[in-house]
């Protein structure tokens, strides 16, 4: 990965530290992640998680989009789904990936976030 910065920068330092901007000490030969894992078949792992959730009560509706976040005194009370199926909640997860900067406009919330998702269309 040529572009990655090799440089050996330690202890870290708060922005502010004098040596923040200092010279690497030295360079890295390697990198190792022991907690990381490599998936060869995403399709497969996404799979076993959906079934695992699903095996804990988790219910899936494929193909059918969230299309309103309905709220009631300020609250999430639930979704409305594309086919006009209402879902009530008392907590709604935005698990929309690059979609939620979306479903949070849905949600009319996300307008102090810092830090913010466009659209696919936007990227
Ligand atoms: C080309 C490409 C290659 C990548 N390669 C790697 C890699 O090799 N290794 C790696 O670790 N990561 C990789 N990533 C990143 C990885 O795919 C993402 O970090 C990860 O999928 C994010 O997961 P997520 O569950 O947050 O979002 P997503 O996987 O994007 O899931 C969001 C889901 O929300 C659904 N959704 C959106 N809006 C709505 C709505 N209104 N109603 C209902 N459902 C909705 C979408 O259909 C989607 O299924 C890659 C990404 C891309 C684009």
């Amino acid at each position: 990965m040529p572009a990655l910065d090799t440089g050996r920068h330690f202890p870290p330092r708060p922005v502010d530290d004098d040596e923040f901007f200092a010279d690497a000490s030295a360079r890295l030969g390697a990198l190792h992640t022991p907690d990381g894992g490599f998936i060869d078949d995403p399709q497969l792992a996404a799979h076993n998680l959906a079934t695992a959730a699903q095996r804990h009560g988790a219910a899936f509706r494929w193909k059918t989009p969230v299309t309103a976040v309905m709220r009631r005194g300020g609250r999430v009370r639930g979704v409305r789904l594309k086919d006009g199926t209402e879902l009530s909640a008392g907590v709604v997860v935005n698990a929309a990936g690059p979609w939620s900067g979306q479903l949070n406009r849905l949600a009319e919330v996300g307008g102090d976030f810092t830090a913010t998702s466009g659209s696919p269309s936007s990227v």
